[in-house]
């Protein structure tokens, strides 16, 4: 039996490469500093994985800013744009060459976009998509893998091993940039260059090679199976003398479960938290030369692992395969957990007693391996700390469970239908046609940012940090009054993020204060903790969106998170369904509704940006996740009477393949963004897929370009033949507090401007 990790967190547990790689990019710090963080940060972590006595350590999962991005530059995947960079007489050629794929580069006269980045399979990371051409070829470029491997072995003195995206999925994660062909086809050129890599790593001492195929556990076509076997058949062939792992994670494998355990390499390693039901499948389909390695320390989630239960699995495997052919893992790279619970000095050490992050989780590896060798006593210890979340106080709330379990259909469904709602509120509202409204956010200067460290530091009192994000709030409401906005909001000054904000106000959650998992680049989150069952002990927006609205004739609109993005954005409870987590959520919220519509706020938006990124990997998944998600959206808007308008904002609009769903929100008004894809994307909701009112996006706010007014003009225009005038309301893609004051009252204006034009043509 041997002890198998398959990647460690890299930003550090400082988030030291974080601050080296931005210092370097601007200019601060020089290449030789930032290398020599990076090796130190890589050094450290391979120290720390061989403490706890990991026998298969992962060398190349280090990364200065993503590992498909490393994978591109190792293949030599270089869209031509960059060439220039390359010919520069410049002596950082390959580090400046990488960042300028991640970042753009506007240096020297250059100015290249950066590649387009997406989330890495249903996690929060992003990843930098490979761009591929017809008839594309490879050659190994960047000698980064190998250097690495080198580097770890001295570090070590025994062999580590590589981490290695797989040829089908790295082909898979990337995009065609022109059409008339599939990039599997690619396959054809790019394996010499992968066996080149692996027979490199064999000469220079690699025992073991993991090469990642997370593809295998999502619906595959028949050619991308094909390419599946024709891979790895070419890689066994000539590549003898190493044994190759391929690892998938996230999801089971499925109806891929024969495809995988045929493959034939020595070591298939499984995700058994996300999935723990595929291992008999598994366990019954690998044939005699297959080891398993058992994902059973969840790699995406902070809670101590259950070792009872771990172990059972552990025991059947070994029943069938023998201690030799089984590995023990975590389900997945930890790079998704944080780095070390030790550094949370503040948490509550209850709630502390049930958590793990990366660097206990390397010890529950080698705690499993123990306990199997006859060290009862860390079971013992295990079954305490559980034992005490299971019956825990702070966690189960009867009343909660019990209103959750209250809910139905009729709680969940407005009083009235869409077409009587609009009436009545038409009449209430009496707001001209293509009413105007933003987001909710307005510029979070560096000055409101300041204002909550201040506070924090006990340098301004609790009334004198309200009095200034009042006095911010007020300015706001007069400029937007200004502007001559139909539909205000109070800016959301108060809020240091959409999710915190609204986490330290409920009972339930728990906040660290070094927790930050890498999102994308130097960027890195730091979610927050559910723990416990959900309530709401107080108001939470009533006294801000009161105070706004008090202070203008104009109507102003109340803001809230949804209950699936509080979920998505969070560490989530795995001693219950999601659904029911998000459920406890959505009445939270539904509450809150009402105390705003009481307290006299007549439209309440409830942001919900992450319904769709919460869509599970597999499609046979979605009806049962799209079915509790709305629901637990509708259970949160339909406490209001019929003459409050509800809104809410998401903000994507690739919503072809989701339209009936999200129509069946039933909010009164969705804001989306459309206007960088120029109003194509709102044509999932035209033909009367969507029949309530829309406000799609007329500019983008990720960009400080402020739009014409002949531009916004053009695009209602387009959006007013798709959709009915009495339907449309015009807004900016997403709130605005990435943008400055300057910019935002500009591009609001000719917003404004924009409107008027068109309702006189209407
Ligand atoms: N109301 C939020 C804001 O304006 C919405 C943010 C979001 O959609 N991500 O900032
Ligand atoms: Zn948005």
């Amino acid at each position: 039996m041997q002890k198998n990790n398959l990647g460690y967190p890299r930003i550090g547990a400082r988030r030291e490469l974080k601050r080296a790689c931005e210092q370097y990019w601007s200019g601060k710090i020089g290449r030789e500093e930032l290398l020599s963080v990076a090796e130190g940060l890589r050094k450290q972590n391979l120290r720390v994985q061989q403490e706890a006595g990991i026998d298969l350590i992962p060398c190349n999962d280090f990364s200065f800013y993503d590992q498909v991005l490393d994978m591109s530059l190792a293949l030599g995947a270089i869209p031509k744009r960059y060439t220039p960079v390359l010919t520069q007489n410049n002596a950082n050629i390959e580090l400046d060459l990488y960042f300028a794929m991640a970042r753009g580069y506007q240096k020297d006269g250059l100015d290249i976009t950066a590649m387009e980045m997406t989330k890495w399979f249903d996690t929060n990371y992003h990843y930098i998509v490979p761009e591929f051409h017809n008839g594309q070829t490879f050659t190994w470029f960047s000698s980064k893998i190998t250097e690495e491997f080198t580097e770890a072995r001295k570090v070590l003195n025994q062999s580590p091993k590589p981490v290695i995206i797989g040829p089908v999925s790295y082909l898979l994660s990337g995009k065609e940039k022109e059409a008339g062909f599939h990039r599997i086809e690619l396959l054809k050129n790019l394996l010499p260059v992968y066996i080149e890599i692996l027979n490199k790593l064999r000469e220079e001492g690699a025992e073991w090679i993991q090469l990642d195929e997370p593809f295998l556990s999502l619906d595959l076509t028949e050619q991308e199976k094909n390419a599946y076997k024709e891979a790895y058949a070419a890689i066994s062939k000539a590549c003898k003398g190493v044994n190759i792992m391929v690892a998938t994670y996230f999801e089971a494998l499925g109806d891929n479960t024969a495809l995988a355990t045929s493959l034939p390499v020595q070591a298939l390693h499984i995700d058994l938290v996300r999935a723990q039901e595929q291992l008999d499948e598994v366990l019954h389909a690998a044939p005699e030369s297959l080891s398993l390695s058992l994902g059973v320390v969840d790699g995406r989630n902070i809670w101590k692992n259950d070792y009872e239960k771990s172990l059972r699995l552990i025991k059947k495997a070994i029943a069938v395969l023998g201690e030799e052919r089984v590995f023990i893992a975590p389900s997945s790279s930890l790079l998704h957990t944080p780095y070390d619970l030790d550094a949370e000095t503040d948490l509550d050490p209850e709630v502390r007693n049930w958590l793990a992050f990366a660097k206990q989780k390397l010890n529950e590896i080698s705690d499993l391996y123990d306990i199997l060798n006859g060290h009862s006593e860390l079971l013992d210890k295990n079954k305490q700390a559980l034992e005490s979340r299971r019956t825990s106080t702070r966690i189960h709330k009867p009343g909660v469970k019990d209103r959750v379990a209250a809910i139905t259909e009729k709680g969940a469904t407005r009083n009235s239908p869409f077409q009587i709602r609009q009436r009545l509120q038409e009449e209430r509202f009496a707001l001209p046609l293509y009413p105007t409204t933003t987001i909710g956010s307005f510029p979070q200067t560096p000055d409101i940012r300041k204002l909550r460290a201040l506070l924090k530091k006990g340098e301004l009192t609790p009334t004198e940090y309200e009095q200034k994000i009042e006095a911010a709030t007020i300015e706001a409401i007069r400029i937007q009054e200004r502007i001559g906005l139909d539909v205000l909001v109070h800016g959301e000054f108060e809020r240091n993020d959409m999710v915190e904000y609204f986490g330290e106000l409920l009972d339930g959650f728990v906040f660290t204060k070094n927790g930050w998992v890498q999102s994308y680049g130097s960027r890195c989150v730091k979610p927050p903790i559910i723990f416990g069952d959900i309530s709401r002990p107080e108001d939470m927006t009533v006294r801000w969106s009161r105070f706004a609205q008090e202070h203008t004739n104009k109507i102003v609109k109340g803001m809230l998170t949804g209950p699936v993005t509080i979920l998505q954005w969070s560490f989530v409870r795995d001693d219950q369904p999601r659904k029911s987590t998000t459920f406890q959520i959505a009445l939270a919220i539904r509450d809150e509704v009402v105390a705003l519509e009481k307290a006299g706020i007549s439209m309440i938006q409830i942001d919900e940006p992450a319904i769709r990124e919460g869509l599970p990997l597999r499609k046979k998944d979605w009806p049962a996740y799209l079915d509790w998600a709305i629901t637990a959206f509708r259970l949160s808007a339909s406490g209001v009477l019929d003459e409050t308008q509800i809104h809410t904002h998401m903000c994507y609009s690739e919503f072809n393949d989701i339209i009936a769903h999200i129509a069946a929100m039933d909010a009164d008004v969705i804001t989306i963004e459309t206007s960088r894809s120029q109003m194509e994307l709102l044509e999932a909701f035209s033909d009367f897929k969507y029949p309530n009112e829309i406000g799609p996006g007329v500019y983008d706010i990720h960009s400080p370009r402020v739009p014409s007014v002949e531009e916004m003009v053009a695009l209602l225009e387009k959006a007013a033949k798709l959709l009915p005038a009495r339907n449309l309301w015009v807004n900016p893609d997403c709130g605005l507090k990435t943008r400055k004051w300057e910019e935002t009252e500009a591009a609001l204006g000719n917003m404004v401007k924009a409107a008027a034009k068109i309702r006189k043509n209407a």
